[in-house]
């Protein structure tokens, strides 16, 4: 198979964990006899710098012309400690989801074995917890109107939703439960919010159309609390740009760490795979950001980018067979770790591509 993949580190470790998620790909291609070629691009902080635009129109241009892209992350501690930066960062990551049409980010959150023990949770609530989280990426309250009123001493955002919108990733959530355990929770707040009561409404009819599928509704402060209480008992999760954001961090912790957790955001263009950890600005150019999420970012590409089912999961044997011989970063190391088994960015790739 022939296919180009734009790499796309942006900022932080976003650099030091897409090398290690592009020479993953790298080594697919010369296992499994496919042909990658690779263009690279800027965004955020490092695009600011180079061009005063967080996402430059040649990123964008290249985004639109290959068919994935690998993802970093984006962020610097410049402005998240200056609220009134104009020029932003995380601008180039919104525009990019609104102009690809990103409208659906899934974020599997499954625990290797070995890592039980690296989670704040008990091993015995996590064990066998497999959820898949269908977040709203283009919508809410990210997108409406905002500002400032009363001579800026009051602040507002609008939280707004189309049926279209709330329809077509619907859709997607219960597609994937029909591949899976048939089992579909719609998250909102329709007690409260008439964004909600839509959400609720077009989940309903949709519904209809996979009697197959069994569908529950919670309410996020409920959801909040399960999650850590019985994360066994969920499979596919569907939800809103602002809980899913929320709720996704929180079983990022079912997972044992951010450094583990990948994602896809996909529309009816170029998908994006990331990690779902930020630019992590505490450790970088320390080599020691773990590459997992980015890695089993890799896979995800391959899977719903390419179809490549068998490759991805090569890549997923691989991360597991690394945890399996005992080797950790240090985010996912514990007490009983010996420490020439914690290892760096570099050194923790190697060990997956030579498992590959
Ligand atoms: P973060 O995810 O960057 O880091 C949170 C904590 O987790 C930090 O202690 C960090 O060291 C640790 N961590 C994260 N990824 C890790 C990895 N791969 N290996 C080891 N440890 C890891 O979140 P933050 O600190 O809240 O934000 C830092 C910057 O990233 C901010 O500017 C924020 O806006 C940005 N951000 C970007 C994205 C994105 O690009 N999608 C997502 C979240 C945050």
């Amino acid at each position: 198979m022939k296919k180009n993949i734009l790499i796309v580190p942006g900022d932080g470790i976003g650099q030091e964990v897409t090398e290690v998620g592009k020479k993953v790909l790298d080594k697919i291609a010369e296992k499994f006899g496919h042909e990658f070629t690779y263009d690279e691009a800027l965004i955020g902080h490092v695009a600011i710098e180079a061009t005063g635009n967080p996402l430059p129109d040649e990123t964008l241009t290249k985004m639109k012309n290959s068919d994935a892209v690998l993802f970093g992350a984006v962020g610097h501690p410049k402005y998240d400690n200056d609220p009134s930066a104009k020029v932003r960062p995380e601008q180039g990551l919104l525009k990019m989801r609104k102009e690809l049409g990103l409208y659906a980010n899934l974020r599997p959150i499954k625990l290797f074995d070995e890592l039980l023990d690296a989670s704040s949770i008990k091993p015995e609530i996590l064990k066998g917890a497999d959820i898949l989280f269908f977040r709203e990426l283009t919508g809410d309250i990210y997108f409406g109107e905002k500002g400032r009123k009363d001579n800026g001493d009051s602040a507002y955002d609008v939280a707004a939703y189309s049926k279209f919108e709330v329809e077509r990733i619907a859709r997607k959530a219960f597609e994937a439960a029909r591949t899976r355990g048939k089992k579909l929770c719609s998250v909102d707040k329709a007690n409260v919010l008439e964004t909600s009561r839509l959400w609720r409404e077009v989940v309903q009819v949709v519904a209809k159309d996979y009697p197959d599928v069994e569908v529950e509704y919670q309410f996020v402060d409920a959801i909040a609390m399960l999650l850590i209480k019985d994360p066994k008992k969920f499979d596919v999760i569907v939800t809103a740009n602002l809980f899913g954001d929320i709720l996704t961090d929180e079983a990022s912790q079912i997972a044992g760490s951010m450094g583990m957790l990948a994602s896809a955001s996909i529309g009816d263009g170029t998908g994006v795979y990331e990690p779902i950890h930020g630019s992590a600005h505490d450790i970088t150019g320390k080599g020691v950001a773990n590459p997992m999420a980015s890695v089993l970012s890799a896979a995800l590409l391959l899977d719903i980018s390419f179809g490549l089912k068998e490759e991805s999961n090569a890549v997923i044997a691989a991360v597991d067979a690394v945890l399996k011989a005992g080797f950790r970063t240090g985010d996912i190391a514990d007490a009983s770790t010996p420490k020439d088994k914690i290892l760096g960015t570099a050194a923790i790739g190697e060990e997956i591509l030579s498992r590959i």
